[in-house]
């Protein structure tokens, strides 16, 4: 493909780029297809002879679209989501452009001092201490494996990476009952075992309940155990429950624990200084994660990764062969030593482009029309009466079920509101999703897409009740 070739092709795609950003609305937001139907239009083999772009292209129409779920339309309510927007576009196109693999200073120094410069400019819009460090890592999961992993390190005074297990104390980790799944991950791939990973209660908010979380750990010092990190979730998956981190806090100092914070989605809040509430204690944290690429208008991936002490990070990870050696070391960041992977994606740029082209008020005033619209369509389930909300509202996700006359019994309601979900989806006029809450089913609506209005949040609560009553008068809930 010539230079020439590339600009008439390019000019083109962001045509259809910006058609589909116009239009993404009327797709069906959640892909209608069937496992294995998209697989199927594909050739099993790969072609031999070259093929001009067009008609590669023309496959995206035929083929793969109709498999996309359309995370982009405003009518998606469903998981958290990974919203996307027009700076942070031009910014991922551009770093693919540059096609820059950014793992030292020397490979891009603006690669490193952008990232440098834009997580510090992050600290500061959430509030967090002037002595925490940043850095940006691929996924969620990804930072929360490094806290402990770095937390295993400090304890063992960096004997594990070098010699291993042999002769250690056994560690615990805590997390509550509601944490994500990503601790689980993160606990089994460091080697810690996840029998040692302890899930503690929840209190009727769905927060982690302190005393218990004190009697665990004073139980499993008396047991011989060495506690090793608590977690605390501040916006829990489930039903964003944020866990008391300043009680947690004098829990950590008391036993000596890492005390790292998931605050994967609902960190994008702390922008807000009505939030601010949440990180009271936030000295005592050794480490905490949020998400850009959930709830602040990053393309995916991006997750923002803080820590105190970056030694500590940086001796569990650095490795320095004969081959990677450069001028500068101990100058600049060689953001590699920070993490798992030694290559790196330019991927502060996008984030550079949001902060700017949105600026902190832009971004602050669409977390808040988004938390008004949650407020308007909780106002709307409880005006209507048959919708029970099934944990508090803090921010912009709702769990709620259908629950119209009161006599159903446990099962009769999960399956109601499974077969509810369903019928929403199927229409394509909206994509939700569903948790459990103290084993009790619940759909989940998070109202944070990027360009969601109130239009779009009137038609999904207008869906929710033409369909809430449709399956009931179908009788495929007939308790009677
Ligand atoms: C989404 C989420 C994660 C995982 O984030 P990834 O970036 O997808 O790995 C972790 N913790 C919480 C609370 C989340 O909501």
């Amino acid at each position: 493909m010539s230079v020439e070739d590339f600009r008439s092709e390019a000019h083109k795609l962001v045509d259809w780029i910006a058609e589909y950003y116009k239009n993404v609305a009327d797709y069906p937001v959640k892909s209608q297809v069937n496992p294995g139907d998209i697989a199927a239009r594909l050739p099993d083999a790969p072609p031999d002879d070259k093929e001009p772009f067009s008609s590669v292209f023309e496959d995206i129409e035929k083929i793969i679209l109709p498999g996309m779920s359309h995370w982009q339309s405003p009518k998606f309510f469903a998981y958290f989501p990974a919203n996307a927007s027009f700076p942070s576009l031009l910014g991922e196109i551009l770093t693919a452009a540059f096609g820059a693999q950014c793992m030292k200073w020397e490979t891009s120094p603006a690669a490193t001092e952008l990232e440098e410069v834009v997580m510090d400019w992050l600290r500061q819009m959430t509030g967090l201490p002037e002595n925490f460090h940043g850095v940006i890592q691929d996924s969620g999961s990804t930072s929360t494996l490094c806290a402990i992993l770095t937390a295993r390190e400090k304890a063992s005074r960096f004997v594990v990476n070098k010699a291993g297990f042999y002769g250690q104390p056994i560690y615990r980790i805590y997390c509550s009952a509601e944490a994500h799944s990503s601790v689980d991950k993160a606990v089994r791939i460091a080697g810690l075992g996840h029998d040692n990973l302890v899930k503690i209660p929840v209190d009727d908010a769905y927060s982690i309940d302190t005393r218990i979380l004190k009697k665990r750990i004073e139980d499993d010092k008396q047991m011989g155990y060495r506690p090793l990190c608590i977690v605390v979730a501040l916006g829990t998956t489930g039903s964003t429950a944020v866990d008391p981190l300043d009680e947690i806090a004098c829990i950590s100092k008391e036993y000596d624990t890492w005390l790292h914070i998931d605050a994967a989605y609902a960190g994008s809040a702390l922008l807000l200084h009505e939030y601010r509430w949440m990180i009271k204690g936030i000295e005592a944290a050794d480490s905490f994660v949020f998400n850009p690429h959930k709830w602040l208008f990053t393309n995916f991936d991006c997750s923002a990764y803080f820590v105190r002490d970056k030694d500590a990070l940086i001796k569990t990870f650095q490795l320095v062969p004969e081959y990677l050696k450069s001028q500068v070391h101990g100058h600049a960041n060689d953001y590699s030593d920070w993490g798992i992977q030694l290559g790196r994606r330019f991927r502060a740029l996008k984030l550079w482009f949001v902060i700017r082209m949105f600026g902190v008020k832009g971004l602050q005033e669409k977390l808040r029309y988004h938390i008004s619209l949650a407020v308007e369509f909780e106002k709307w389930l409880l005006q209507a009466g048959d919708y029970e909300i099934m944990a508090p509202r803090l921010f912009n996700l709702l769990c709620f079920r259908y629950n119209p006359s009161g006599d159903l019994s446990e099962d009769e309601l999960d399956l109601l509101n499974e077969n509810l979900l369903k019928e929403m989806n199927n229409t394509g006029k909206v994509y939700i999703t569903h948790t459990r809450l103290k084993g009790k089913y619940c759909l989940r609506l998070v109202i944070a897409q990027t360009n969601t209005t109130m239009e779009h949040v009137e038609q999904a609560w207008q869906l929710l009740i033409d369909k809430s009553v449709q399956i009931i008068n179908s009788g495929k809930i007939n308790p009677r």
